[in-house]
């Protein structure tokens, strides 16, 4: 069982919270850790204690944060398969996609450390005689950090090695289903990091808030639901603190023509179900040309019934649960009604029995076709391994199913015409852009939506500056003739 409290200043305190348990989605009965929420005192000392870190942290020379930040990776690293097991305790995916995620999160951060010495100043000719103009950058100072239960090792390091290489302390508040790998990649900082520079709290929406919307707080960066980030955008405004929201997704991918059709499911039926299909990025609606409906749902079936579908620590398990019972309830639900309005469940469409873990929250790979526009399962975020399939006759048609939602996080098109593909290129809602692969990102290319999918500036790469620091220009006069 993992026992944490909240990490203030250096030390795992819990004076004045209230404990909470979190439990083993595959077999609830099974409780995994067992954590304190942070008093609204200790919240304070996190603050105050965050501000005198940060100013320190600030006058270090970047390179030697820089280098601190690399050994604070180097520790995370060697407790891989801790962090792993961890995050498929808590939050049920395969073991084999935990590692996998863990060292997506290493990899984006090492580029983060990097950061930390790299030129994001610059000088700029000068309008004045004798003037030299410069525009500098500094850390932006303490960050609030609110990450949710998908992906409980990547969201977080996707926030502190930015915060840190570009010379910001901050405040964490994990998801509260899924604290542990965030408070054992925290554990890892002691001796290494100073501390109050990166600390834990622990709780729920409420924590979150009263988090949020600290006067000390100078920006505010959260992963989470449309409706939550609606929210914290309006607590963010009280202090008018920086903001950067990464939200949801009703992703898809427009299959218009491909002379591979089976690396082309693969790339679509990973990138639904992967995660059980609780990834923001997730592939959930296929809208493929009427030609080849047929063979894709043929080739979407055989993908969905050869999953093994169990417990994350299971070896052979390829699928795992959903989060908790209210997950389940809200997928089944989606499902149903969507049956109601008249799509036709291809395979699955029901939870799933798994006789090794009677209780445990899982739910069959589904396929629903006949899905028109219009349906609630077309439009909203589902957030489960359900893949909805539409069919167009022309490729106007297509690109409108394709933006007719209110999200626009990511997308993929499968074609080998350079026209259509020109014509994705700038027409696609979306804020990422695939051509013929599935969603996955690269560990260094800028990462994030538009619409109602994100606010501010991306993360992962070069974009994190934007939002991680503050920009100054100055103007520098010399004695006449000296320049
Ligand atoms: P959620 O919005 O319910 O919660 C996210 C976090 O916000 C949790 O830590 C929660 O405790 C906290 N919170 C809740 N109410 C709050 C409030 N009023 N003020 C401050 N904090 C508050 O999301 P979830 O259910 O944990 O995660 C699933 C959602 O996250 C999905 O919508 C998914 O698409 C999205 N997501 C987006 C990305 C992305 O990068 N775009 C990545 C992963 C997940």
């Amino acid at each position: 069982m993992y026992t944490f409290d909240s990490l203030i200043n250096g030390e795992w305190r819990s004076e004045g919270g209230a404990e909470f348990t979190t439990l083993n989605p595959s077999s609830p009965d099974e409780r995994v850790g067992r954590y304190t929420t942070t008093s609204e005192a200790l919240l304070g000392e996190a603050l105050s204690s965050a501000g005198a870190a940060q100013a320190a942290w600030q006058a270090m020379p970047p390179a030697e944060r820089g280098r601190l930040v690399g050994a604070y990776l180097d520790a995370i690293a060697a407790r891989t398969d801790d962090i792993a097991k961890a995050v498929t305790l808590e939050q049920g995916k395969p073991f084999g996609e935990s590692v996998g995620e863990t060292g997506k999160a290493l990899r984006e951060a090492r580029y983060m450390a990097g950061e930390a010495v790299r030129s994001h100043s610059g000088v700029v000719p000068a309008q004045k005689p004798d003037c030299r103009n410069l525009v500098l950058r500094r850390p932006r100072g303490v960050i609030a950090a609110v990450t949710p239960w998908n992906f409980p090792v990547l969201t977080p390091l996707r926030k502190i090695a930015p915060a840190l290489a570009h010379g910001n302390a901050i405040i964490l508040k994990p998801s509260d289903l899924t604290p542990a790998s965030a408070c054992l990649i925290a554990e890892a900082a002691e001796g290494i990091l100073p501390p109050g520079l990166l600390q834990i709290v622990h709780g729920g929406g409420e924590l979150g808030s009263a988090l949020v919307r600290h006067p000390r707080i100078d920006g505010v960066t959260f992963t989470g639901s449309a409706e939550t980030g609606r929210r914290i955008f309006a607590a963010a405004a009280e202090n008018l603190a920086e903001l950067s929201l990464e939200l949801g997704g009703k992703n898809a991918a427009v299959i218009n023509d491909t002379d591979d059709l089976d690396r082309c499911l693969d790339q679509v039926f990973g990138a639904a179900c992967q995660c059980a299909g609780q990834r923001c990025t997730a592939i959930s609606r296929v809208i493929v040309a009427q030609d080849l409906h047929e063979a894709v749902l043929a080739g979407l079936k055989a993908r969905a019934e050869a999953q093994v579908i169990g417990n994350g620590m299971d070896q052979a398990t390829t699928l795992g649960p959903l989060v908790n019972a209210g997950q389940l309830d809200r997928v089944s639900g989606f499902v149903s009604r969507a049956v109601e309005a008249g799509a036709e469940v291809v395979t699955g469409g029901a939870p799933a029995d798994v006789p090794e873990a009677p209780t445990g929250y899982f739910y069959q790979p589904t396929v629903l076709n006949s899905v028109v526009p219009s349906m609630e399962v077309a439009r909203a975020e589902v957030f489960g391994p359900v893949l909805s399939v539409l069919t167009y006759r022309d490729y106007d048609e297509a690109i409108d199913i394709l933006n007719d939602v209110e999200f626009g996080l990511t997308s993929s098109l499968f074609s080998n015409d350079s026209r259509l593909i020109q014509r994705f290129l700038n027409e696609s809602q979306n804020g990422m852009l695939h051509v013929n692969h599935g969603t996955i990102p690269d560990d260094h290319m800028p990462f994030g939506g538009i619409r109602n999918s994100g606010v501010g500036a991306y993360s992962v790469g070069p974009s994190a500056v934007n939002f991680y620091t503050t920009e100054h220009s100055a103007y520098l006069q010399y004695p006449e003739g000296t320049q």
